[in-house]
């Protein structure tokens, strides 16, 4: 009998929570379109209203300012407008600046035009360069609107940290707004939208054990929101069109409260486990190197490269001992190309890394199932210089 899989690659997609896949089930069975308002549709708008305060709560919002979308690229394209409303007020906002390590969800930079994008370097321990983002922030014109900011609060590939509250006391200083991609922090580490300080927040429910094709974006307050993305009907209070996919959400909140649940314990416990592989795997293969190990990163991620080993080879390899992890950035050919993750951080490992995501259903089986499969891998790989 073959061996069980075992599934590390969390980073991409964490797999359905049954309390999720239970509301999905029972919100199908819902037949009430939530605009409509007899009883059906009131039983339909209740189960949104309730997973919109839960998916609140783990980011402690004001659930009235959460709408979603089905997509946390989608809500990357709908906050990242060049044109915001204030009331019946048309505000324009003359510049979009990301991190050099953003998603391509924001790196894309949404409906500004290519260029009116600017591009914030990262320092080599993989965190926004905060003497540069003031400069260049300092340089904006303001006669073409405010700036506009995005970054993201946890990096997917390295699971660095970004110091955000430092972030927006430059972005405040020049009257911009920030927005931040929290989608690999959410259910990760503790947060506030009003104590990290951020405009915006960006959401997706995949990354936290709840169903694919959902995300939100929640604001701090309600004064100046971009102008809506998908027009129609009024769903989402005229912020997003469209008959919601109610069990979809369903799903999402769900996830949201059960992840907001013994958060801290819950992580503290993957944190041990990935620590546990990272020192064994430096004791296995003493040149591997592993990207921000001593930078603050969340506790689920291990991103790391072996001499001698290129990436793709490597995932290929781990794939048939039944390990499914990550190679970095896949390329839309389906080959690794180089990380620009890394590329930013001034890294060159040019054979490309191995991403190690777990979460909180890993177990220290699965551990030593990956240890097992990397101690044969690393003695098999060829002579660095020569990586095959
Ligand atoms: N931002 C980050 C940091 C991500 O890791 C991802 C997903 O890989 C996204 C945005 C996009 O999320 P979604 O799949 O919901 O569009």
């Amino acid at each position: 009998m073959a061996a069980e899989r075992i599934y590390l690659d969390w980073n991409a997609t964490a797999p359905l929570m049954g309390v999720a896949r239970d509301a999905m089930v029972e919100a199908l069975a819902m037949p009430g379109n939530p605009s409509s308002v007899h009883a059906e549709g009131r039983a339909a708008r209740a189960a949104i209203e309730k997973a919109r305060r839960d998916v609140a709560a783990l980011v402690m919002a004001d659930p009235a300012h959460v709408t979603f979308t089905a997509s946390a690229t989608e809500a990357a394209n709908h906050v990242l407008s060049p044109v915001y409303r204030m009331g019946k007020s048309r505000v324009t906002l003359g510049r979009l600046y990301v991190s050099a390590i953003e998603h391509p969800a924001v790196r894309a930079g949404g409906r500004f035009a290519a260029d009116a994008v600017s591009e914030i370097p990262v320092t080599r321990t993989g965190v926004i360069d905060l003497d540069a983002l003031s400069s260049t922030l300092a340089a904006h014109d303001l006669s073409a609107g405010l700036p506009l900011v995005a970054v993201m609060l946890v990096n997917n590939e390295t699971g660095i940290i970004q110091p955000i509250q430092e972030i927006f006391a430059v972005v405040k200083k020049s009257g911009g707004l920030l927005v931040v991609d929290a989608v690999q922090a959410v259910g990760r580490i503790p947060l506030s939208i009003s104590e990290l300080g951020a405009d915006f927040l960006i959401l997706s429910a995949h990354k936290l054990g709840g169903p694919k094709g959902v995300g939100a974006l929640v604001s701090r307050g309600e004064t100046l929101m971009p102008e809506p993305l998908v027009r129609g009907g009024g769903q989402e209070k005229g912020h997003r069109a469209g008959t919601e996919n109610l069990a979809a959400i369903a799903g999402f909140g769900a996830a949201a409260r059960e992840m907001a649940a013994g958060l801290v314990e819950r992580n503290a416990h993957v944190a041990a486990l990935r620590d546990r592989a990272e020192q064994a795997m430096l004791s296995v293969a003493p040149d591997t190197v592993i990207y921000g190990r001593g930078e603050a990163r969340v506790g689920n991620t291990s991103f790391f490269h072996l001499p001698g080993l290129k990436a793709e080879t490597g995932q290929i390899a781990f794939d048939l001992e039944g390990v499914a992890l990550s190679a970095g950035a896949a390329c839309s050919s389906g080959k690794v190309g180089a990380s620009h993750v890394l590329t930013a951080m001034g890294e060159h490992a040019a054979t490309g890394a191995l991403r190690l995501s777990i979460g909180t259903d890993t177990t220290d089986s699965d551990i030593d199932r990956f240890l097992g499969a990397f101690a044969k891998i690393a003695a098999r790989r060829k002579p660095a210089g020569q990586a095959a």
